[in-house]
């Protein structure tokens, strides 16, 4: 399966939006994940993280670890195609922590996320994975979203769709400049709904 058909299942359930959002950060974008959307579909999650898993069959690997909460269903559905053991880490008074599980001194970790971005909140499931004895290979994830200029500090090992998003200061938006879309303020599920009903004309 092509970038193209991964993109094609991430439209299909919302997971990828197109419009025109104004990002946490103030800036504008044509597009927005929102990963929960996908998860919400196990049949959908499972034929995108096929392409995941797909790309880690001849790689020797003990446990996928997930960090909670948006790394949970990816771990389980990639172990699961997998064979493997899937685990999570969670924050305990705010610190990534392997809470309810174990790994054992040279047990070979993978890191499963949905959307990597910077790759810089990963390096606490890493340290997590390496304080307790075990190697971690890298990452996997739904969404490859690193720039060729600022690569993750673990490498990206396998990923359904790599997505490069370019995002605009607001008086240097193009689509602004166009004034064809209505700026669609994130975070509130209304505006979300009225984003997709935009897009779907
Ligand atoms: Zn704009």
């Amino acid at each position: 399966m092509s970038n193209v058909n991964a993109i094609e299942v991430l439209k299909s359930c919302e997971a990828f939006l197109e419009g025109h959002f104004l990002l946490s950060s103030g800036r504008h974008s044509s597009a927005y994940c929102q990963m929960a959307y996908l998860q919400q579909h196990p049949d959908k999650s499972a034929e995108v993280m096929s392409l995941v898993a797909d790309q880690l069959k001849d790689m020797d690997i003990d446990v996928v670890v997930g960090p909670a909460m948006g790394g949970i269903v990816y771990a389980y559905e990639l172990g699961k195609q997998l064979g493997k053991r899937a685990i999570f880490t969670e924050r305990v008074d705010n610190v990534m922590s392997l809470k309810r599980f174990s790994i054992e001194p040279g047990e070979k970790c993978i890191i499963a996320e949905d959307v990597v971005t910077t790759g810089i909140s990963s390096l606490e499931t890493k340290r997590v994975i390496e304080e307790a004895g075990g190697i971690c290979l890298g990452i996997t994830c739904v969404v490859d979203r690193t720039k060729p200029e600022a690569p993750s500090p673990i490498p990206i090992i396998a990923s359904a769709v790599k997505l490069d998003l370019p995002n605009y200061l607001p008086e240097e938006c193009p689509i602004c400049a166009e004034g064809k879309l209505p700026l669609v303020h994130l975070g509130s599920r209304k505006m979300k709904e009225k984003a997709v009903q935009s897009i779907n004309g």
